[in-house]
C-alpha cells in the first residue's frame, strides 16, 4: 500500500510525486510509456538532445517555479527565436519590427503602427469573434496571409474562422526589433535534458515508478494499492468515454540524423504556407551551446518534421481542442469527477487545459498545497 497512485510520470506526476514524497507521503507513479517525463522526454542521439515529443522551450513569469526548477536543473541561456519561410521568403518572429521591415519595409515603429492600422481598419473588424478577426485586428492582412492563416490551418486542422481568438493572443506583437519569441522573465533549456531533470524530481527513496504499465488495463487492482490517486491521464479515458470522446490534435515527428553539421541554421523554422504538409522543422542541436558549426565539434545534426494531424483512438493525444463542442463535452467530464473524491485530475489531459510546462508545474505545487494543506 502506497499513500499516493500516480497516474504518469510527466512533469504534473513527477512534480506532484516529489511534494508528496517531501511531506513523507510514499508514492508510486505508473507510466504507460517506456520512459518517464511525459512529453518533455529528452533522448540523446550522436551528443545532441533529441526532444522526442516536440520541441519544448521553458520559459515563465513565475518566480516560484522558476527557482523550483533551478533545483533540479542548470539552465542556459537559450531564447527561442523562430523563423517563418513562406515560399523561401525569411520572416522574423515573433511578429516585431524586423517582421513588419521584411514585410513592408517600414523602418520606425511609428510607420508599422500606421501600416497595421491601415490594414486594420480596411478590414473594419471592431469586436474579434474567431481567430482570423483576432489575428487581423493584431498584425493585418499581410501577415495574417503569410504568416499565420496557413500555419493555423495546418496545426488545428480547422479554418481559422473556426478557432478562438486566444490562441493567437499567446503570440506578441511587438513595435521593437526583438525576436524573443516569448514575452518572459525566464526561459531556458535545462543543460543535459528534460529526462534527467525529471528523473531528479522522481529520485527519492518515498517515490518507486514503474514503466510500461497502463493504469487503466487493470484499474480496480491499482485502486487497491493507495488511498489516494493522481491521475495525469486523458480526463475522457478515465470515464471510458461515456459521452464520447474529447479531440485532440496529434502530432507526428518524422526524425532523421544527417551527415551534416548545420541544417537551418536555427533551432526552430515555421513553414507557414498551406502547401508545405509540415508545420515547423526542429534541428535539436541548436537549443543547446557550444555546438557552433565553426567548431564542427559534432559534425552530424538532429532534423524533426512535424506534421499535425487530427487524433484517432491509439494515437497520442498531444493539443486539446480548445472550441465550444469540447468545453461543453469536458464540462460534463468535469461534473462526473465530483463522484471520484479519492482521484485528483491534473496536468494537460487530467484537465483537458493547453498549459505550458511553467503552468503544470505551478499547478502540481498549488494541488499539493491544497492537498496537505501547507
Ligand atoms: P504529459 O507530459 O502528457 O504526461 C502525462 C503522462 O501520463 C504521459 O507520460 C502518459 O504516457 C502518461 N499516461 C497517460 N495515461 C496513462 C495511463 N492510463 N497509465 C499510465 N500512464 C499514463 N510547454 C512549454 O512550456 N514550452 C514549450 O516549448 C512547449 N512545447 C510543446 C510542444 C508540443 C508539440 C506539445 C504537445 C506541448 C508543448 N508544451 C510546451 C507543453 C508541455 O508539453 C506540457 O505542458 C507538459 O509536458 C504537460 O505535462 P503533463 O504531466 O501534464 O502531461
Ligand atoms: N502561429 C502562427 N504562425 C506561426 C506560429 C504560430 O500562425 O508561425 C499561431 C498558431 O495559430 C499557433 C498559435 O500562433 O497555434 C500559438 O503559437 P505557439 O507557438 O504558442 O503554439 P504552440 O506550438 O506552443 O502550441
Amino acid at each position: 500500500m502506497y499513500d499516493y497512485l500516480i497516474v504518469g510520470a510527466g512533469l504534473y506526476g513527477a512534480v506532484f510525486a516529489r511534494e508528496a514524497a517531501e511531506r513523507g507521503k510514499t508514492c508510486l507513479v505508473l507510466e504507460k510509456r517506456g520512459h518517464i517525463a511525459g512529453n518533455v522526454y529528452t533522448e540523446q542521439v550522436e551528443g545532441i538532445h533529441v526532444h522526442r515529443y516536440g520541441a519544448h522551450i521553458f520559459h515563465t513569469n513565475n518566480a516560484e517555479v522558476w527557482r523550483y526548477v533551478q533545483r533540479f536543473a542548470d539552465f542556459n541561456r537559450f531564447t527561442n527565436s523562430p523563423v517563418a519561410n513562406y515560399h523561401g521568403e525569411i520572416y522574423s518572429l515573433p511578429f516585431n519590427m524586423y517582421t513588419f521591415n521584411r514585410m513592408w519595409g517600414v523602418v520606425t515603429p511609428a510607420e508599422a503602427a500606421a501600416k497595421i492600422e491601415e490594414q486594420q481598419r480596411a478590414a473594419g473588424i471592431t469586436e474579434p469573434r474567431n481567430l482570423e478577426e483576432q489575428a487581423i485586428s493584431l498584425v493585418g492582412t499581410d501577415i495574417y496571409e503569410k504568416l499565420i492563416k496557413g500555419y493555423t490551418q495546418k496545426q488545428w486542422g480547422r479554418p481559422c474562422t473556426e478557432l478562438p481568438a486566444f490562441i493567437i493572443r499567446r503570440l506578441p506583437v511587438r513595435l521593437t526589433y526583438d525576436n524573443n519569441y516569448f514575452n518572459a522573465l525566464w526561459q531556458g533549456i535545462p543543460m543535459g535534458g528534460y529526462t534527467a531533470m525529471v528523473q531528479r524530481m522522481l529520485d527519492h527513496p518515498a517515490i518507486e515508478v514503474r514503466l510500461n504499465t497502463d493504469f487503466l488495463a487493470d484499474r480496480e487492482a491499482w485502486k487497491r494499492q493507495a488511498a489516494r490517486i493522481v491521475y495525469t491521464g486523458p480526463i475522457d479515458a478515465w470515464f471510458d468515454f461515456r459521452f464520447g470522446p474529447l479531440a485532440y490534435r496529434s502530432v507526428r515527428f518524422e526524425t532523421e540524423l544527417l551527415d551534416q553539421p548545420n541544417f537551418q541554421g536555427n533551432a526552430a523554422v515555421n513553414y507557414t504556407d498551406a502547401e508545405t504538409p509540415w508545420t515547423r522543422i526542429i534541428e535539436h542541436k541548436w537549443f543547446e551551446f557550444g555546438k557552433d558549426a565553426a567548431g564542427n565539434d559534432l559534425p552530424r545534426t538532429v532534423i524533426s518534421r512535424e506534421y499535425s494531424s487530427e487524433w484517432q483512438p491509439g494515437a497520442e493525444p498531444y493539443y486539446p481542442v480548445n472550441d465550444e463542442k469540447n468545453a461543453a463535452l469536458l464540462a460534463r467530464y468535469q461534473a462526473l469527477t465530483r463522484e471520484e473524491p479519492n482521484v485528483l485530475f491534473g496536468g494537460r489531459l487530467g484537465e483537458y487545459k493547453y498549459y505550458d510546462m511553467d503552468q503544470v508545474i505551478a499547478a502540481a505545487l498549488g494541488k499539493a498545497r491544497e492537498e496537505f494543506g501547507s
